[in-house]
């Protein structure tokens, strides 16, 4: 059965993201980045929420955590690591399965961005919710993790079929796209950032994408074939990652 998703912008640069199965009517917020932003999206869609999936502990994914359990009594799980900064009902971790109504969703260990971050795949509707492990052309900073950590993190979800749509929790594509075209001469990328320019000049999101348009055109994902003479795969990424750590674009 279905899952709507209704993605909204928050804060400065994030997405938030309800969550409705469609068989039951249950609704999940993916991260709290904005309480009350939160609460006003529910308030215009007429849905009521049930529960909150965290992806990590920072604060524009976990921060909104306690106002929305005092102001709905959702349930909220997430990795552990939440807890240092907002409340947890339920601890998860790699292979866990949680339960949307009839949705499953099943977790995946993303770490690298944080040691803990997870993400979350439907495969039955073919949706992943990635937090701020893959974005559009880019991928998380690496603030905990080793670039080993976060390349195995990142071929996990690059091994999801092409058609999955990956939900990331920002918009930075235009910056990432800046980046791409610096150390990549790819055709395809060339053509996805014109796309994605005059998308954000017209103001529309670039998010959602997917597993086939990141594999294809995502300088992270792509890193081995454009330093190929770095010892390993994670080696690449981790030189890829830090170019993009000290582009001034
Ligand atoms: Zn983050
Ligand atoms: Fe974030």
């Amino acid at each position: 059965m279905a899952l709507i998703v209704h993605q909204f912008p928050c804060l400065s640069d994030n997405y938030g993201f309800l969550v409705r199965d469609e068989a039951t009517g249950k609704v999940a917020a993916i991260d709290t980045p904005d309480a009350e932003a939160i609460l006003a999206e529910l308030g215009k869609l007429g849905w009521s929420l049930d529960m909150i999936l965290n992806t990590h502990w920072h604060p524009d994914h976990a921060g909104g955590n306690e106002a929305l359990k005092t102001a709905t009594g959702a349930t909220i799980a997430g990795p552990a690591e939440v807890t240092r900064i907002a409340p947890l009902d339920r601890a998860l971790r790699d292979a866990d399965v949680v339960m949307l109504g009839e949705t499953r969703l099943q977790v995946i260990d993303t770490g690298g961005h944080t040691l803990g971050h997870i993400s979350y795949h439907d495969a039955e509707n073919a949706i992943a919710f990635v937090g701020d492990t893959l974005f559009a052309l880019g991928c998380g900073r690496l603030f905990e993790g080793t670039a080993e950590q976060m390349w195995a993190s990142l071929q996990r979800l690059a091994a999801l079929p092409d058609e999955t749509t990956v939900y990331c929790a920002h918009e930075y594509t235009a910056s990432n796209a800046r980046f791409a075209l610096a150390v990549d001469s790819a055709p395809e990328t060339k053509a996805r950032a014109e796309g994605v320019f005059a998308a954000r000049d017209r103001g529309e999101p670039t998010v959602p994408t997917t597993i086939g348009v990141e594999k294809a055109t995502n300088p992270f994902l792509r890193a081995p074939l454009l330093r190929p003479d770095a010892a390993s795969p994670a080696q690449a990424f981790g030189e890829v990652r830090a170019a993009k750590d000290g582009f001034k674009g």
